[in-house]
């Protein structure tokens, strides 16, 4: 390969207490934790709004946050989906009990409402937000980061600080540090395909949702196997989420894999984009001639991110893995606990892959009501880094629990515990890598966390 030596002086801005890459949840939850703590927090996205996925790429559905029996994911989680339904931003349909009760229950939203209360939480925990801002360099030395290189439209900058949260879903910032990383397709046989959602709009819903408060899509099941037995489709991809409520006549849909998309790369990427729009215009035409009530569909936006499932994993100071997961194991140092299956989507549209993910889905890796197993403080970690912390989609985990806690509410806990934990180091002097978890949960706990564990730990779980 060609190289070209870029050398060049750039600004350095002022110092911040912690900078935070990434607005999805768990960047923003990070950032509004470390801010209601007192820190001097800097959060940065490349886009233009927060949410991540859940915004930018119109994933408009939190996944299962209780467990039938008791609400899992509270703490800033909790405060924001209360927040968005508050104001009249979840699906017509949507009732406290879907994340505070229900198991397996999906709680839809509309996007812009969930953007604004996201800015409002920011804005009053005193959280800076700059937008159109990427990181793309770093200054690291020692398992300890001095400050970031970010680029925007007012060129390159460095920002100092004391502490850094890597919250880009694809552990941007920790690959830039040179820490250890596994990445989809390099070092696993296979990648989770993406989906490029879209927001549809004059479903009349009272012909299309047989079960009014269902909110998925397996209604269209039977619709969408008739259609690929006819040909309908330009691949026999049987696996749809489909579509999910978030207005009186609009909905979110996830449908259509773009198989053997890699996320790391940018030709694969923008390839993935493209296809996914044709995709789009195929599941539009397919709802309209196939699904009653969707007959006068309109298709109103594809999403401005790809929905990226898979790509990077960090190597955490912990890596939690499948027999964790099937023992239900509770840790001492347990940041969160949830209850959501195991769901790695189907690699291609081979029958044998969708009966793989039907069986593993709604059976084999599938907790009970009233269960639950535990996260770990340590997969947060960047295996022996003092001042960074890889929250949400990137935590250290093998990849079938990847299939579980790669989801808006685990991300979210993830992210209010990384930011909990800057702040105690920011005030103890702590690092990351040897930080008393018995402190943490305590603050957690403090910071409405549901963590039921009796033992607390003042060391982390390690591998
Ligand atoms: C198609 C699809 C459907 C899904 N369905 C659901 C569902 O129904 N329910 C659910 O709860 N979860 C669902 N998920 C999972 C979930 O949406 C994501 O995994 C989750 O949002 C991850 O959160 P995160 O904070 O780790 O990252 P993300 O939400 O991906 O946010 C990362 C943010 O970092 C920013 N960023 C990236 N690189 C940089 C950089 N270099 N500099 C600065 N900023 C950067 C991005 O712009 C983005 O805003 C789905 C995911 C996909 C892809």
């Amino acid at each position: 390969m060609k190289t070209y030596e870029f050398k060049r002086q750039i600004a350095i801005d002022k110092t911040y207490d912690l900078v935070v890459c990434g607005g999805g949840p768990s960047g923003c939850s990070a950032a509004i934790a470390a801010g209601r703590l007192g820190a001097k927090v800097l959060l940065i996205d490349a886009v233009g709004c927060l949410g991540g996925m859940g915004s930018s790429g119109l994933v408009t559905a939190f996944d299962p946050m209780a467990n039938g029996e008791v609400g899992l994911v509270r703490g800033i989680m909790g405060e924001i989906v209360q927040r968005v339904h508050d104001r009249g931003f979840t699906g017509p349909h949507v009732t406290p009990e879907f994340w505070g009760k229900k198991y397996h229950c999906w709680t839809p939203f509309n996007a812009e409402g969930y953007k604004l209360i996201l800015d409002e939480m920011c804005a009053d925990a005193g959280v800076e937000v700059r937008f159109f801002t990427r990181v793309i360099d770093v200054d690291a030395a020692n398992k300890t980061v001095n400050g970031i290189i970010i680029n925007n439209i007012e060129g390159h900058q460095y920002i100092p600080a004391r502490m850094f949260i890597d919250a880009t879903g694809d552990a941007v910032l920790t690959d830039l540090c040179g820490a250890a990383c596994r990445e989809a397709g390099r070092d696993t046989p296979n990648i989770m395909p993406p989906t490029l959602c879209s927001v549809m709009s004059h479903i009349d819903w009272s012909r299309a949702q047989r079960d009014q408060t269902h909110t998925g899509a397996s209604d269209q099941q039977e619709y969408l196997n008739q259609a690929i037995d006819d040909g309908f489709f330009s691949h026999t991809d049987r696996h749809m989420p489909g579509l999910f409520k978030i207005s009186p006549t609009m909905a979110a849909l996830n449908a259509g894999h773009v198989f053997k998309m890699n996320a790391l790369n940018c030709r694969s990427l923008s390839d993935g984009m493209v296809r996914g729009r044709q995709l789009a215009q195929e599941y539009l035409a397919f709802y309209r001639k196939y699904v009653p009530g969707c007959e006068k569909m309109e298709h109103a936006t594809t999403a401005n991110l790809m929905g990226v499932r898979e790509s990077r994993r960090i190597v955490g100071e912990y890596e939690l893995n499948i027999h964790d997961y099937l023992a239900r194991r509770q840790f001492p140092d347990q940041i969160g606990v949830f209850n959501k299956a195991v769901d790695i989507h189907v690699y291609d549209d081979s029958p044998e892959e969708y009966a793989r993910f039907c069986e593993e889905y709604q059976d084999r890796g599938r907790l009970h009501p009233g269960e639950c197993f535990g996260i770990p403080y340590g997969i947060l970690v960047p295996k022996g880094w003092q001042n960074l912390w890889t929250a949400g989609r990137c935590a250290s985990s093998d990849v079938q629990v990847h299939g579980s806690i790669r989801v808006q509410p685990a991300a979210s806990m993830m992210g209010q515990a990384a930011g909990t934990a800057a702040v105690q180091c920011l005030r103890t002097g702590q690092v990351a890598c040897d930080l008393n978890t018995a402190q943490l949960i305590e603050q957690l706990r403090r910071g409405d966390a549901y963590l039921p564990q009796s033992d607390l730990s003042q060391t982390m779980t390690r591998c």
